[in-house]
């Protein structure tokens, strides 16, 4: 689990979601340094749509 968990060295995306009955959770580390958690399929849900609006792979379509 420890190799999949985003760092500031290995910036990304992960989500977890072990069984259906519990709740997602998701760490978001982005190379622009802002880093982010959630618990909970819908805060999970806003995570991944927020950090893909604007961070990560954003940064390469915005600006330059
Ligand atoms: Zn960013």
């Amino acid at each position: 689990m420890a190799d999949l968990t985003p760092t500031p060295d290995h910036p990304g995306l992960h989500v977890t979601k072990p069984d259906p009955s519990t709740p997602a959770t998701a760490t978001a580390v982005c190379h622009c340094g802002a880093t982010a958690t959630a618990t909970g399929d819908n805060q999970v849900r806003a995570l991944v749509e927020g950090y893909t609006a604007n961070h990560g792979p954003a940064h390469h379509r915005k600006s330059r």
